[in-house]
């Protein structure tokens, strides 16, 4: 389907369309007509880029190709919307709509599969096939948007799959979903949430879009997150510290930890206590998660007074702290619960 240079129209940043444009002898406000169809109106056709010579239609249309997405399953719960989306090579990945009462928050997919191997997640346990493109993570917004006729004012890419495992898709995904002659997505509004790959940690806070960073913690010492999570062993707790240290210092910008709460496993108050003392003097924000079971990883969530205690300690210890509102527990469209089926012909 695809010729070897040709790219998805999906995939181009503003900056490289203009360039591409003054390549090609045209004037670079040609990328200000294009960005114009494809995220303003929503065209799907060059034919259609009805204000653009046909010459220069013919030129695009063989250098670019409309990729697409189609949803091929939609579940509902409350405030809460669930898709499986089928990719242009059969394979399948999922995002989850949530409707809060400050605009419409999209959890995307970063990854077919995941490498990382968090014991507690559903998402991990299909190894990861490929990357997400930067032009299909467009898309998941753009069908989403066409399938409920209203704008998407929130990203979280808290899908499946690490996002820093796909650093550079994530990162022009980032850029061009924020132009502002584009989908013009504010930076403050993308959240980019990351198990801890450090290297990308400290490439991240040179990265020019100041987008929100979540670290998914989970425990408060070495030896039980490196049971947890597999990439403890490779970036230990001392190295993440430091990198999000350097990237609050770089950055000056809140970080934010996500703590799952795992019955008798992460959740006793001396966690806590050794959670308080790892966060100390951090510029940064505590998330607790109340674990969303699954069938087939055996861990139990933390009962309400445990969360509730927990809590209580770190408040009393000063960090700023929320529980999370929990959504789509009916349709298995909470965190960790997403999962890349097998391949769709
Ligand atoms: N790989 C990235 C993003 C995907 S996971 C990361 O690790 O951050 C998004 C969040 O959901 C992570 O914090 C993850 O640890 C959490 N999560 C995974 N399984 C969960 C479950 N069953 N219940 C609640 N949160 C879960």
């Amino acid at each position: 389907m695809l010729g070897v240079s040709m790219d998805s129209i999906y995939n181009i940043t503003y900056q490289d369309l203009e360039k591409y444009f003054i390549n090609i002898n045209e004037k670079k406000y040609r990328a200000k007509q294009v960005f114009d169809w494809l995220y303003i109106k929503r065209i799907k056709d060059f034919d259609k880029m009805s204000n653009i010579k046909k010459d220069i239609i013919e030129k695009l249309k063989k250098d670019f190709y409309f990729d697409s997405i189609d949803i091929i399953k939609k579940e509902s719960d409350i405030d809460v919307f669930k898709y499986l989306l089928k990719l242009h090579d059969g394979k399948t990945i999922e995002a989850v709509l949530m409707e809060h009462d400050y605009g419409n928050s999209l959890c995307i997919s970063s990854e077919v599969g995941c490498n990382m191997n968090c014991s507690f997640c559903e998402s991990g346990r299909i190894k990861k096939q490929r990357d997400v493109t930067s032009s299909e993570m467009i898309l998941e917004i753009l069908k989403i948007e066409e399938d409920i006729n209203k704008r998407i004012s929130h990203v979280v890419v808290m899908g499946i799959g690490e996002p820093f495992d796909n650093y550079l898709n994530i990162t022009k995904f980032i850029e061009i979903v924020n132009h502002p002659l584009g989908i013009a997505l504010g930076s403050r509004h993308i959240t980019i949430s990351t198990c801890g790959i450090v290297p990308k940690i400290y490439e991240f806070s040179e990265f020019f879009y100041q987008v929100n960073l979540a670290i998914s913690l989970h425990a408060p010492n070495d030896e039980l997150r490196s049971k947890l999570m597999p990439i403890n062993k490779v970036y230990p707790l001392k190295e993440l510290m430091k990198s999000i240290d350097y990237y609050i210092k770089k950055t000056k910008r809140r970080v934010t930890f996500e703590y799952i709460m795992l019955d008798k496993i992460n959740d006793s108050l001396d966690n806590a206590k050794e959670l308080c003392l790892l966060l100390k003097g951090k510029n940064c924000y505590v998330n607790l998660i109340p674990y969303n079971e699954t069938e087939n990883l055996g861990y139990k969530r933390s009962s309400k007074k445990q969360i509730l205690e927990f809590y209580d300690v770190l408040k009393k210890n000063n960090l700023n702290v929320t529980i999370r509102r929990e959504f789509g527990k009916n349709i298995s469209a909470a965190c960790g619960q997403l999962k890349s089926s097998k391949e769709i012909v």
